[in-house]
């Protein structure tokens, strides 16, 4: 079993040296094996589907909220990609944001830029700063070309793998039984499609990357770390939406700590924030 693993292993490494992407703001290299457009026009029909059903919110007030939040984190996201020669990691995406009636605590971006909040998570995200926690999060999915990823990986295991195991069947080296336990362990055979939970690895890059454009539209980042963990701790025996993709423990909360040495340098008032706490420091 090791060795049938590892050459699939093998194989999607040959997958990564033929279809490479670069995730925006961290360098990963990633898989790619679906086109943009591909994407896209997925991600679009899916949020047609979405759109038969969803009433926009009534309240005006909280939808303004919610449309500056949307707006500010895109804005210096955009500046920043264009001052620094990196537009293309917005090319082809149509943004655009709604708050919707429904009592869900959720909140999602399509790879294509439509970024839908649901009323319920404004119970908890109830300031423009806990609201860019959780759009800035929702954003860098997209721009990190999350989706794509998954299912380019999901794709390069089914295809090695199903070669792999026609070949080894043949041989009758296997039993269908370990066969099929070796198919359940990689995931092939589950349903895959555009709105699937995102790996833990995928979570915490767009925490990273989500601190990072709100730090560039100046909102304060560590919003994120009271944000994750008021969530966790009303989470209950009846879970929200949001937060059974998103489980908050003590190393996701590490991992936001991490990332907020690098996030505030992105921060327009930068200089003065280490001005002032190099001040604290020697007050002490
Ligand atoms: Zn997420």
């Amino acid at each position: 079993m090791k060795i049938l693993r590892n050459i699939i292993l093998f194989g999607i490494s040959v997958f990564m040296l033929a279809s490479c992407g670069t995730v925006a703001l961290t360098g990963r290299n990633q898989l790619l094996l679906y086109s943009d457009s591909d994407i896209l026009s997925l991600s679009e029909q899916s949020y047609q589907e979405f759109c038969t059903t969803a009433v926009a919110s009534s309240n005006a007030n909280a939808t303004n909220v919610v449309k500056g939040v949307c707006s500010n984190l895109l804005t210096a996201m955009s500046d920043y990609f264009t001052k620094t020669g990196q537009q293309h990691y917005m090319a082809d995406l149509n943004w655009r944001c709604d708050l919707v009636k429904s009592n869900e605590v959720n909140a999602f971006c399509m790879p294509s830029g439509k970024i839908v909040v649901y009323e319920g998570i404004l119970s908890y995200a109830n300031t423009p700063d806990l609201l860019a926690v959780v759009i800035g999060h929702e954003i860098a999915h997209a721009i990190a070309r999350h989706s794509n990823e998954r299912m380019s990986r999901q794709m390069a295991v089914e295809t090695i793998g199903n070669a792999v195991l026609t070949a080894a069947a043949g041989s009758g080296k296997y039993t269908s039984a370990q066969l099929n336990s070796f198919n359940t362990a990689l995931g092939i055979g589950s349903q895959y499609g555009l709105i699937l939970p995102f790996s833990r690895k995928q979570e915490y890059e767009a925490d990273r990357i989500g601190l990072i454009l709100m730090a560039m539209a100046g909102y304060d980042i560590t919003k994120a770390v009271e944000l994750w963990e008021k969530m966790s701790a009303d989470g209950g025996s009846s879970v929200p939406a949001f937060m059974s993709t998103h489980p908050t423990d003590a190393k996701r909360i590490a991992n936001l700590n991490k990332c907020m040495t690098e996030a505030i340098k992105y921060h327009p008032k930068y200089e003065e924030y280490v001005k002032a706490s190099q001040t604290a420091k020697s007050a002490k």
